[in-house]
C-alpha cells in the first residue's frame, strides 16, 4: 500500500512558470496588460479558433457565453445531467430554464438523439460537455443546431487538446469554454477562456467580462472628449489578472507534453483493465482523441459481491484518491427545490451509481500509475463473485 494519498488531479509547475509571474510581478501591469493579449492569441491559434478572450473562471466563461448568446428568462437550454453544476448554474444565471437530455450509455456525452425528443419552440441553446474529454458528437448536434437555429456554446472544461474528426475542440461551435483551475489541463490558478470565430460574439463576450462597458468609439452612442466612456450592457468585473495570464502562456507550452501524458497514463490503465471481469473501461470514439480529463471505470455491479461505496471505500482505504464524476445536476438538492424533482434520466442515474475515477494527472509516475491498477485489481478480483 501507497504511504501517502495519491490525488484524482494535480497541477504541474516548473521554475519557468514561477519566472513567469515574477517577471509581471515586477512589471507595471498587474491586470489587463500585454499577457492577456498574449494568452488569448496563443489559445486561440492552439485551439484554432479566430478569437480567444480571456475570463476569471470557467463558470464565468460559461455564464459569458451564456449572455452573448442572448439566453433570458422563458427560454430552454439543453444540457446533460453528467458534468459539474456550473454548466447548468450558467444558464440559471441568464434566467434561462433547463433541459436535461440523457447520455449516450456507451460514451457517457449527451446523446444527440435525446436533444431532438427535448426541443421545443422555447429550445434557445445547447450546452453539450465534453465528459472527461471525449468529444461530444459534435456533426449531430451542430446538425440539429442548423435545423432550429439554435447556439451551441461547448463546455470544454475538460477537453483541452481533445480533437474531433480532425478538428480540436475550441474551433468548432459559436462559442467553447474552457477552465484553467488547477486540476485541469493547464493552470492559471482561477481562471477560463471563450473561444469563438464570430466576431459579433466575440465583442460581447468583451463588454460582459468587464462591466458592459467599452471606450470603443464606434460603439458608444455619444462621445464627450478623452475621458469619455458607456456603459452599454449590465456586465461583470470577471478579468483574469496578466499575472495568471502569465501562467496560462507558460502553462500552455507544455500543454502538449501534458496531454501526451495523460493519454499514456490511459493506455497503461485501459491495457491493465482489460481482462477485469468487474469493469468496464472508458469508450474509445473513431476519429477522436480524449484529453483525458478524467479516467473513469465503470463497475459491472452484477458481477461483483459489493456496492460503488464499498469499492470506493476500498481504493481510499489503499491511499488512492478516488472521487465520482458526476452527480446528476438535477439532483443536487438546489435543483430539486427549484422545478427539477420531476427530471429522469435513466443512464445518467445508472452510470452515476456505478461510476469511479481513477487518480490521471501529467505528473504522476508509472509507479503510480502501477499503484492505482494493482489496487484497483485486487479490491475487483477479491469482490467477485
Ligand atoms: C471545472 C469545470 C467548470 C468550471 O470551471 P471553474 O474554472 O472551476 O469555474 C465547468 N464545467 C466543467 C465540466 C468543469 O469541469
Amino acid at each position: 500500500m501507497r504511504d501517502t494519498v495519491l490525488p484524482y488531479g494535480k497541477q504541474w509547475l516548473d521554475e519557468d512558470d514561477i519566472a513567469a509571474v515574477v517577471e509581471v510581478l515586477k512589471s507595471d501591469y498587474l491586470t489587463t496588460g500585454p499577457k492577456i493579449e498574449e494568452f488569448e492569441k496563443a489559445f486561440a491559434q492552439y485551439v484554432g479558433a479566430k478569437y480567444a478572450v480571456t475570463i476569471a473562471n470557467g463558470t464565468a466563461a460559461l455564464h459569458a457565453a451564456c449572455f452573448a448568446a442572448g439566453i433570458q428568462a422563458g427560454e430552454e437550454v439543453i444540457t446533460t445531467p453528467i458534468t459539474f453544476a456550473a454548466s447548468a448554474n450558467a444558464v440559471l444565471y441568464c434566467g434561462g430554464t433547463l433541459v436535461f437530455a440523457d447520455i449516450d450509455a456507451a460514451t457517457y456525452n449527451i446523446d444527440p438523439k435525446e436533444i431532438r425528443k427535448k426541443l421545443t419552440t422555447k429550445t434557445k441553446a445547447i450546452i453539450p460537455v465534453h465528459f472527461t474529454g471525449q468529444p461530444c458528437a459534435m456533426d449531430e448536434i451542430s446538425e440539429i443546431a442548423k435545423e432550429y437555429n439554435l447556439t451551441v456554446i461547448e463546455d470544454a472544461a475538460h477537453a483541452v487538446g481533445a480533437d474531433y474528426r480532425g478538428k480540436l475542440i475550441g474551433g468548432i461551435s459559436d462559442m467553447t469554454t474552457f477552465s484553467f483551475h488547477p486540476v485541469k489541463h493547464i493552470t492559471t490558478g482561477e481562471g477560463g477562456m471563450i473561444t469563438t470565430n464570430e466576431e459579433v460574439l466575440y465583442k460581447k463576450l468583451l463588454l460582459f467580462r468587464s462591466h458592459g462597458i467599452t471606450r470603443d468609439e464606434a460603439m458608444m452612442l455619444d462621445h464627450q472628449g478623452p475621458w469619455y466612456y458607456e456603459q452599454l450592457e449590465l456586465g461583470y468585473n470577471y478579468r483574469m489578472t496578466d499575472i495568471q495570464a502569465a501562467l496560462g502562456l507558460s502553462q500552455l507550452k507544455k500543454a502538449n507534453k501534458f496531454l501526451q501524458r495523460r493519454r499514456e497514463i490511459a493506455e497503461m490503465y485501459t491495457a491493465a483493465f482489460k481482462d477485469t471481469a468487474g469493469l468496464t473501461v472508458p469508450f474509445q470514439q473513431d476519429g477522436c482523441n480524449s484529453s483525458w480529463h478524467l479516467y473513469i471505470i465503470r463497475l459491472n455491479l452484477e458481477q461483483l459481491k459489493s456496492d460503488r461505496k464499498e469499492i470506493f471505500n476500498a481504493l481510499r482505504r489503499e491511499n488512492i484518491g478516488v472521487n465520482v464524476h458526476y452527480l446528476p445536476v438535477y439532483k443536487h438538492p438546489y435543483y430539486q427545490q427549484n422545478g427539477y424533482q420531476e427530471v429522469k434520466c435513466d443512464y445518467s442515474e445508472d452510470l452515476y451509481s456505478r461510476i469511479i475515477s481513477l487518480p490521471i494527472f501529467p505528473k504522476m509516475t508509472n509507479q503510480d500509475v502501477q499503484d492505482v491498477i494493482s489496487s484497483v485489481k485486487t479490491i475487483l478480483e477479491r469482490n467477485e463473485k
